[in-house]
């Protein structure tokens, strides 16, 4: 968990191409899969074993051209300070440019572990042109092609070999474990003041504990005769040095922290709605397969009447569909109200994410269901369901054994997790779905 990779370079060397070179395997599976929402920009690889998160800064750069390189430059400052290896991408048909020697100046200062990737290196011989980005003097090149990709294979091992190596776990973790919580939201929608608010409440104890991994806070909280722990990354109170009205602060901030929890707390502000940018977090933490509360917060200023609430609800569910069965609370921070109904609801989506469902209940239920609907036969084949079983694993995630899996569709995988919804109560909490031939 919580090992992050940031491509850097100027537009159009090729990095999103390369991006989505390392995710697209793996897409193949998750995309499968129910209620994840694709994102261009940030997507989990695995490579030999080893998982970790991939960045692409420059998909979070909008705007126009003068405006181009000051957020250029915020990118590659803010990839520096929280990602643990940096790609530093550039492009062998257009040699050096202006932009990439002011990147180069950048990443000069940095001290995390640095690559320097030469990309479009296609065939042969435009290996030879790769020697000037020696200029640079940010050590060895790799050069590689996002297009073919040759060369790929070796820079996955080498960024494996760099990564920090990932948590060894506690054996006895189970026992002790508390529900990890974790706050999330674009600045400005809340996040300090419900922290605070929490914070200050009565019988509030207030341990501050070992951070699991480096640069998130956990503390230990007893609040309502509840106890979580909350991990915070010093992104959420400390303000960013730069302009943190950027996306990309914002979701590059969050993720280590999302990372480390079971449950977010998505706050979003009610004064201005459901913003894309909101969207782009929400999606970390469904990527991440976390629990997840949103908390309409600074609802004392909004002009209420009868249906206020529901029409604000319906929208949201409208933007975060498929992903819609998740507790939505309308709350004040700065006037304390319905904060404790968040908690109480985290710890429910919490419970929901472990809950593990008997294996001969599951099937009773479920081989009903299916028998009651069962997939559309598909080229004259009729497909069989014959078994389910949930998987031990950190979220739900649920095995059904067929004879011909790549025939079910998108729309009955839909169906199937409706009824485990419907069935066992997962509110909150993103489920996996797989089908397996047997
Ligand atoms: P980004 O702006 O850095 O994300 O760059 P893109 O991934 O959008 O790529 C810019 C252009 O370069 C696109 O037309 C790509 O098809 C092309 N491109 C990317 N990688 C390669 C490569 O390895 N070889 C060649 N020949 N073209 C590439
Ligand atoms: P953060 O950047 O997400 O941590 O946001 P802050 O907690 O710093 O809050 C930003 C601003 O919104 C501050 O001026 C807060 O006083 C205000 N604010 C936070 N929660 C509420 C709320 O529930 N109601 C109102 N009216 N203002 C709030």
């Amino acid at each position: 968990m919580s090992r992050i990779v940031a491509i850097v370079g100027r537009p159009n060397v090729g990095k999103s191409t390369f991006f989505n070179r390392l995710t697209e395997s793996r897409k193949a599976i998750v995309d499968n899969l129910s209620g994840v929402t694709r994102d261009r920009h940030y997507g989990k690889v695995e490579w030999i074993g080893q998982e970790f998160s991939v960045i692409d800064t420059g998909g979070y750069v909008h705007g126009s051209d003068d405006v181009f390189e000051a957020a250029i430059r915020d990118q590659v400052i803010t990839a520096m300070e929280e990602a643990d290896v940096i790609l530093f991408m550039v492009d062998v048909t257009t040699g050096i440019t202006d932009l990439d020697d002011k990147m180069a100046n950048l990443l000069r200062k940095n001290k995390k572990p640095l690559l320097l990737i030469c990309n479009k290196v296609d065939h042969n011989d435009r290996l030879a042109e790769t020697h000037e980005f020696y200029k640079f003097g940010l050590g060895e090149l790799w050069p590689i092609s996002s297009q073919t990709g040759s060369g790929t294979g070796d820079l996955l091992d080498e960024i494996v070999r760099l990564l920090p190596p990932e948590p060894v776990k506690d054996e006895n973790e189970e026992e002790v474990k508390l529900p990890r919580f974790t706050i999330i939201g674009r600045p400005n929608v809340g996040k300090s003041t419900f922290l605070n608010a929490l914070t200050g409440a009565e019988r509030s104890i207030v341990t501050p504990i070992a951070g699991t991994t480096r640069d998130t806070i956990d503390t230990h909280y007893n609040l309502f005769n509840k106890e979580f722990i909350l991990v915070d990354t010093a992104g959420i109170r400390k303000k960013a040095k730069v302009h943190e009205d950027i996306e990309f602060y914002s979701v590059m901030r969050s993720i280590r922290a999302i990372e480390s929890s079971d449950v977010c707390f998505m706050i979003i502000d009610a004064s201005e709605g459901l913003q894309a940018q909101d969207l782009s977090i929400l999606n970390l933490a469904e990527k991440n397969k976390k629990g997840l509360v949103i908390l309409v917060n600074k609802w004392d200023l909004v002009e209420k009447d009868n249906s206020t609430m529901e029409d604000f609800k319906k929208r949201i569910l409208e933007r975060i569909a498929p992903f819609v069965d998740v507790p939505i609370i309308f709350m004040s921070a700065l006037e304390k109200q319905r904060i404790f109904k968040a908690i109480e609801d985290g710890l429910e989506v919490y419970d929901n994410l472990k809950k593990q469902i008997k294996t001969h209940l599951l099937n009773d239920v479920m081989l009903k269901v299916i028998e009651n609907y069962p997939p559309p036969a598909t080229k004259g084949k009729y497909i069989r369901i014959k078994y389910v079983t949930q998987v031990k694993t950190k979220n739900p995630t649920f095995l059904f054994f067929c004879n011909l899996p790549q025939y079910i569709k998108e729309p009955y995988k839909r169906f199937i997790e409706n009824k485990l919804r419907e069935n066992f109560r997962f509110t909150g909490v993103p489920l996996t779905i797989f089908f397996r031939e047997k």
